[in-house]
């Protein structure tokens, strides 16, 4: 599926949940949002049906997000769900990693892939301030099991203010180093403001080569992070909103006054 810039657009991010666990200061505020009402949200054959449309028009490669996706409740029957569709490559989760060391094995036995895992500071004091919960020790013993599990791989995601030598940042690439697992720096971003950079050590934020679409948690498809366009599966059905968003994807993102990164998936 190409778009009109001569993308082709291949990957579909998938926010399960705008709920989380932890309350990062970057992104949630400290009481929390008031969560999608649970008829708004996506059921798991819509979720399901969704995916079915989108790898008719070329999509391969899928990742779970959210707000926090192991919170979502029977997230691993969705795994389960997604990995049955005949023409998904890869299956993969942007997790915190608090829940992991209950998730990892079932998440892994039900076809998941690849884990990309939020990890701000390996300090205990610092991880407490940044998320407002001492959830560290939890967030360390996931990691150390899911790394017993045999995904295909398994990487941090640090969100830093602007750049790897900042002494959060530095912890993580020590524990990295000493776990041997690799680390990208994802640079604070605004959505209201358009603040966006390149990923280190990844490719996000590079809009001359975005792949991408997203299908927020009640199922507004969105052809971009950075934009306020967005095209309801329910209204439109799965296949006709994705056409729609591939159509309307920009050149370039520019800013987005009605997403938060809890609800597409960041
Ligand atoms: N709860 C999961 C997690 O923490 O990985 C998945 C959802 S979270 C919104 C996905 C990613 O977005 C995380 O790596 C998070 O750190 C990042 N993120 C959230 N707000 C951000 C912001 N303002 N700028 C840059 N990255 C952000």
């Amino acid at each position: 599926m190409k778009d009109r810039f001569d993308r082709n657009i291949t990957y579909l991010r998938i926010s399960v949940t705008d709920r989380c666990n932890l309350r990062c200061t970057y992104c949630m505020p400290e009481e929390g949002v008031e969560p999608i009402s649970h008829s708004d949200l996506m059921t798991f054959e819509e979720i399901t049906d969704f995916v079915k449309c989108a790898v008719t028009l070329g999509i391969n490669k899928v990742r779970l997000t959210g707000g926090e996706p192991t919170v979502r409740k029977g997230i691993v029957n969705l795994v389960k769900m997604i990995t049955g569709i005949e023409g998904i490559k890869d299956l993969s989760m942007t997790t915190n990693g608090v829940l992991l060391k209950q998730f990892a094995q079932p998440l892994k036995d039900a076809g998941l892939k690849r884990l990309n895992i939020s990890l701000d500071s390996a300090d205990r004091e610092s991880y407490a301030r940044i998320t407002r919960h001492d959830s560290l020790p939890d967030v360390l013993e996931g990691i150390d099991g899911a790394m017993k599990c045999g995904y295909d791989k398994i990487k941090l995601n640090c969100v830093v203010h602007k750049d790897r030598n900042e002494p959060d940042a530095l912890s993580v690439a020590a524990f990295g180093r000493e776990k041997g697992l690799e680390v990208r720096f994802i640079r604070t971003m605004n959505l209201d403001t358009g603040e966006f950079w390149v990923v280190d050590g990844g490719i996000g934020g590079d809009c001359s080569i975005c792949n991408r679409i997203r299908l927020s948690a009640k199922g507004d498809v969105l052809p971009c992070l950075f934009s306020d366009i967005g095209f309801s599966v329910r209204k439109y059905g799965a296949c006709e909103a994705i056409r729609m968003a591939v159509g309307s994807k920009p050149l370039k993102g520019t800013l987005s006054r009605s997403h938060e990164f809890y609800n597409v998936g960041g």
